[in-house]
């Protein structure tokens, strides 16, 4: 049996930095990446055997946990009839009516295999039916990594202290216009001044890729009411936020409607899927219908949506949403309690099954900045003493967490033991 160090060693002589997504270095938090073997309910087991609360959910898809045996009943099904024809197949429709009904501003949809083409896709998709260059985004918010998107970015960009790419050229970046995420303001003067220009507003509607921060009120209304006065198109980017703050997303829990949604990670079950879809008189704009190209020999792959339609399946039934509120809600407030038994600086933020805590003494974090002046070192003190004691966190201070269904009253009380511990002993 090979350790996780050793792993990472031998990783490490073929694959650039011993990972397939630059987080997974622990570059973030240092120390030596762990790698699993198994995922159960809300638990992993690592290379040593050893096992640990997941909080990461494969970065989101696993919301019913992981090998709920219906998602892999389904996978195993469509396994015995072939892996994909590169052709339609009924399950494309099934999946496609299903993102259409529970999410009600799509009324046209189409598969991809990633988030970051659901992204790409969107934003060539409003610039084609606006006939507009320029796109607007929010500091720290993380789309995907299209060349136009990798602009002051969140997620690993931000960890590494890259968020602006190196390969992007400056051509390309300077259609992108990046703005205050939560500052109505900044999205105003920059409209007053070029929103003839603008294609379309991208925004994580919560933002999940810089810790967890949820719009002030009036932020997305503001975005909706200035995407209509100026016709641009307005994107909300819910790969991370669909079916996880609510049933319809964030777009339901906030009831702002966008003209084009992204969906990714929940809708493939873990299999690689993306989505994209929203106004109809947009969406014909795409090839074959017009003249916007997009494809994918992968799209609609039947194996992959099998997953992610049992997966669906599994969220929609009654109080799914309601009851993992409520264990995210229970995390975080007693992240906050033991936190505070040591005088410990904390602010937490909680949306249906998506959570962040900050190391800092503002009580109320609500901005870009105030997330880059958080307690870095005290982020990975806490990082490695959950880890040592069986709870696996984000290993980046810019991350939200996830909490599935399959986590209970004894993984809850599992991780605050942890923290306690882990206060105790600073
Ligand atoms: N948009 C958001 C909001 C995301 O969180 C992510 C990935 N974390 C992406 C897009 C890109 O998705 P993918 O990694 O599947 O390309």
């Amino acid at each position: 049996m090979h350790s996780n160090q050793q792993l990472f060693e031998l990783a490490q002589h073929h694959i650039p930095g011993g990972v397939n997504s630059p987080v997974r270095a622990f570059r973030g938090v240092g120390g030596t990446p762990v790698f699993f073997k198994e995922g159960k309910g809300a638990w992993l087991t690592d290379a040593e055997d050893k096992r640990y609360v997941d909080y990461i959910g494969s970065w989101g898809p696993m919301i019913a946990g992981h090998a709920h045996p219906e998602v892999i009943a389904a996978v195993q099904q469509a396994v015995t009839h072939g892996l994909g024809y590169g052709a339609p197949t009924a399950i494309e429709t099934t999946m496609a009516d299903l993102l259409c009904e529970l999410v009600p501003s799509m009324e046209m949809v189409r598969m991809v295999s990633s988030g970051t083409e659901a992204t790409m896709s969107a934003i060539r998709l409003a610039r084609g039916f606006t006939g507009r260059d320029k796109v607007v985004k929010f500091e720290g918010c993380y789309h995907g990594h299209a060349d136009s998107l990798l602009v002051k970015a969140g997620s690993g960009a931000l960890t590494l202290g890259v968020p602006s790419s190196a390969g992007v050229p400056a051509s390309v970046a300077e259609h992108t216009l990046t703005l205050r995420f939560n500052d109505i303001e900044s999205v105003r003067k920059c409209f007053a001044e070029l929103g003839s220009q603008i294609a379309c507003i991208i925004v994580e509607p919560v933002a999940g890729n810089m810790n967890c921060i949820p719009p002030v009120p009036g932020f997305l209304e503001g975005l909706r009411q200035i995407c209509d006065e100026y016709q641009s198109v307005l994107i909300f980017d819910e790969v991370m936020t669909g079916f996880r703050v609510a049933l319809g997303g964030a777009q339901e829990h906030y009831q702002v409607t966008p003209d084009l949604t992204t969906l990714g990670k929940i809708v493939g079950g873990g299999l690689p899927v993306g989505a994209f879809g929203g106004k109809k008189e947009i969406m014909q704009v795409i090839a074959p219908l017009g003249p916007v190209y997009q494809a994918g020999t992968l799209s609609g792959n039947p194996v992959a949506m099998a997953a992610g339609l049992a997966t669906l399946k599994q969220i929609r039934q009654p109080g799914f949403h309601a009851h993992l509120s409520d264990l995210t809600q229970r995390l975080t407030q007693g992240l906050k309690e033991a936190a505070q038994k040591h005088n410990i600086a904390l602010s937490t933020h909680a949306i249906g099954g998506m959570f962040g805590f900050f190391f800092t003494d503002e009580p109320r974090v609500d901005f870009y900045e105030q997330v880059a002046e958080c307690d870095i070192e005290r982020f990975k003190r806490f990082f490695h003493g959950m880890l040592e004691r069986g709870v696996y966190l984000a290993p980046s201070a810019f991350e939200a967490g996830f909490v599935s269904s399959a986590h209970g009253d004894a993984e809850i009380e599992h991780t605050l033991d942890a923290a306690n511990a882990v206060f105790a002993s600073w």
